[in-house]
């Protein structure tokens, strides 16, 4: 965040700004938060079925900008822009008509000025941590916010995941929701506050390349040539140079809404041809409800471990300088460094490359798992806490499941690099070193290190830690603590939190076999799964 002057907080509509309802009509503020689109959007069309005139409104909240806020300012330009589009999706349907509204404050305050002019207010129910979970039930208690689901998470039952996958499904088959904007009137608060002015007061400056453009007319243009490439799909998954061309590049739409997981389930179903390919890619997309349902059954996903056995695991290791070679990839493994400069230029990583990067930090630095998840969350497009922290938490380890994913960064390079490509890419110090040494740099001859002119330890770093050395010494450490962890999962409140294949019985399971009095010593080795089926779904924890 660049340094800005004062945020315009005296441009939120104020009392006398907030439109009247009309006597004897009703009036219902659609109020939008992630989901940036006018299509198939449960909120308005249950607002448009209940209102006759209908308000959308942005609220932009003091919380998630300036320095409390976490997101990078290329994610709030795609944030931006994917409003200016929902604005100009509000006009089309009105036919030049009205558009979107905007207010800057505390969104509990601004809400209550509709609620008390006698509007009444509509919203999405969605996973969030305690902040939005807080401010949703004060939105509730202050200006009756009525949370509309319809997101094909379950809610309401003790077990969410009881018949989990077949709920989803027949969500995702469902057809998608309409509303008839000639069927209401489009009102307006005449604010004078757009994207632009809140760029402006906050010093919003983009500095990365290749982020994507916000909104939906650009994340229907990508879901549509992803469709047609569909068919090179399973094989880009893995190596990041293919995954940035091959995978679907959806991530920051689905994140902000400009499209519903929905919609792109069915477009997918419907008009790719590739089976294979189309069955890896909608697997994805219950990963994607998957993981938001996490955060909906758990709010601490964000901020705890959700194994309390290890909160504060590796925190007494914190070592600042680790840290910050990670995050400016100056570690020594060529394929972290690559993939965190990549991470940091332009907002994106492919599931292997950040997998393998959160393996290096917790288990070879062995660094408290927070910082790293910050700074996920900081630099990706398409961050969505319900994704990030849950999948940050479950590749640690912090679940308390007694095996592990480790990602070997040398095997990687050899798997998916192997002509350097990438690494070279990133890491122009590297440019001349010949391809047999990218795996592990640190044992170029002498020889080969003056005739190509990359000197480890001068121009090039040596790794921070010795690979096996550190693996070895993190086992040793995890495996001290791995039965009380296991031992835990048999606590119902922990075992539906984590939700581990085999639901409650599974997790209970593992607290018997593994658990504290219970032998054996398991480990993984560098075999990460990221291709599982769509019908295992529950083993997507
Ligand atoms: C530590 C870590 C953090 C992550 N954080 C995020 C995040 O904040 N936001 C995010 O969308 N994805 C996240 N992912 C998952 C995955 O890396 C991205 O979804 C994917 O790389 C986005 O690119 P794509 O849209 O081209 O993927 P595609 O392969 O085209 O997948 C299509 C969609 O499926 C969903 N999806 C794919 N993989 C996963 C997965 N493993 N878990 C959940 N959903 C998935 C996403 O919505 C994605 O857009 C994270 C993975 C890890 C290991």
């Amino acid at each position: 965040m660049a340094d800005g002057g004062d945020p315009p907080l005296d441009t939120m509509p104020l009392a006398p700004l907030v439109p009247s309802v009309p006597d004897e009509e009703t009036g219902a503020v659609v109020w939008h938060r992630d989901e940036l689109r006018t299509a198939d959007h449960p909120v308005l069309t249950a607002a448009a079925r209940n209102a006759d005139t209908l308000l959308p409104l942005f609220v932009f909240d003091p919380q998630f900008y300036g320095d409390s806020g976490l997101a990078c300012d290329d994610r709030l330009r795609f944030l931006h822009e994917s409003l200016a589009d929902l604005d100009e999706q509000y006009r089309h349907a009105t036919a030049g008509g009205m558009g979107l509204s905007f207010a800057h404050g505390d969104p509990v305050e601004v809400l209550a000025r509709f609620h008390n002019a006698g509007w009444d207010v509509f919203a999405a129910r969605g996973p969030t941590g305690r902040y939005g979970r807080d401010r949703d039930e004060r939105a509730r208690e202050a200006a009756d916010v009525l949370f509309v689901s319809g997101d094909g998470l379950v809610r309401g039952t003790e077990d969410t995941r009881d018949g989990w996958a077949d709920h989803v499904e027949s969500w995702f088959t469902d057809e998608t929701l309409t509303w008839d904007p000639e069927g209401v009137e489009l009102d307006h608060v005449p604010a004078e506050l757009t994207p632009e002015d809140i760029e402006d007061a906050y010093g919003i400056t983009s500095v990365k390349t290749r982020v994507p453009t916000g909104g939906r007319e650009a994340g229907v243009e990508t879901l549509r040539a992803f469709t047609d490439r569909i068919d090179r799909y399973p094989e880009s998954i893995s190596a990041p140079l293919a995954a940035r061309e091959g995978t679907s590049g959806l991530s920051p739409y689905l994140r902000f809404g400009c499209l519903s997981v929905r919609e792109v389930y069915q477009h997918v179903a419907t008009n790719a041809t590739a089976d294979r390919a189309r069955e890896l890619f909608t697997s994805r997309l219950y990963w994607n409800r998957h993981y938001k349902q996490k955060l909906e059954d758990w709010p601490g996903w964000l901020d705890e471990a959700a194994n309390p056995v290890l909160a504060g695991f590796n925190a007494d290791r914190y070592d600042p300088e680790y840290v910050t070679a990670w995050k400016e990839g100056k570690t020594g493994y060529p394929m972290v460094d690559a993939a965190m400069r990549c991470l940091r230029e332009t907002g994106w990583l492919n599931f292997r490359m950040r997998a393998m990067c959160v393996s290096v930090y917790f288990h070879i630095l062995q660094q408290p798992w927070k910082p790293g998840a910050d700074w996920y969350h900081h630099h990706l497009i398409d961050s969505d806490p319900a994704i990030n922290y849950t999948q940050w938490q479950s590749q640690c380890g912090l679940v308390g499941k007694p095996t592990l994913r480790f990602y070997n960064p040398r095997k990687q390079v050899r798997d998916h690099d192997p002509d350097g490509e990438w690494i070279r890419r990133w890491v122009p110090e590297l440019v001349d070193l010949p391809d047999d040494h990218l795996p592990r740099p640190e044992r170029t001859p002498i020889h080969v290190q003056e005739s190509c002119g990359v000197k480890i330890g001068e121009t090039y770093p040596y790794p921070l830690v010795e690979y096996e050395a550190a693996k070895e010494e993190f086992w040793q450490r995890y495996d001290a603590i791995k039965p009380e962890a296991a031992a835990r999962l048999g606590d119902e409140e922990i075992a539906r939190r984590v939700s581990l294949s085999g639901g409650v019985p599974g997790a209970k399971r593992i607290a018997d076999e593994h658990g504290d009095g219970a032998a054996g010593r398991d480990r993984d080795g560098d075999t990460p799964r990221d291709s599982p089926r769509q019908t295992d779904l529950t083993r997507f924890e």
